[in-house]
């Protein structure tokens, strides 16, 4: 194999059900490493991908938010367009994943 992944394991071709926020892409091939189990979709999939995206305007839903405090914690406003997007609601559980100094990922739970 002449790809290695980051945490160097192996790549092995494979295929994946492919979607992205809330599109489905179909069943697409894909590199799959054997060791953390990350999949790698080739550039020709990425590229299709961010055009679909584009064309129906996912990344206009993208917004700066001011944080504001409230006891020890801090706070951050959805705007009303992603809580209808996300379709998350006051009572909605989330789970909060930091995936860098930078970078916060939430996930709807329920
Ligand atoms: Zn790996």
């Amino acid at each position: 194999m002449e790809y290695k992944c980051k945490c160097g394991g192996e790549l092995k071709k494979s295929h994946t059900e492919v979607e992205f926020y809330g599109i489905d892409f179909g069943v697409r091939e894909c590199e799959i490493c054997d060791t953390c189990k990350t999949e790698y979709l080739s550039e020709d999939v990425i590229e299709e991908i961010e055009k679909e995206i584009k064309k129906r305007g996912v990344f206009a839903l993208e917004r700066s938010v001011h944080v504001t405090k409230s006891g020890n914690s801090l706070v951050l406003r959805l705007p009303p367009e992603i809580v209808k997007f996300l379709e998350i609601h006051h009572k909605s559980t989330v789970r909060l994943f930091p995936t860098d100094k930078h970078r916060l990922e939430v996930e709807v739970l329920e």
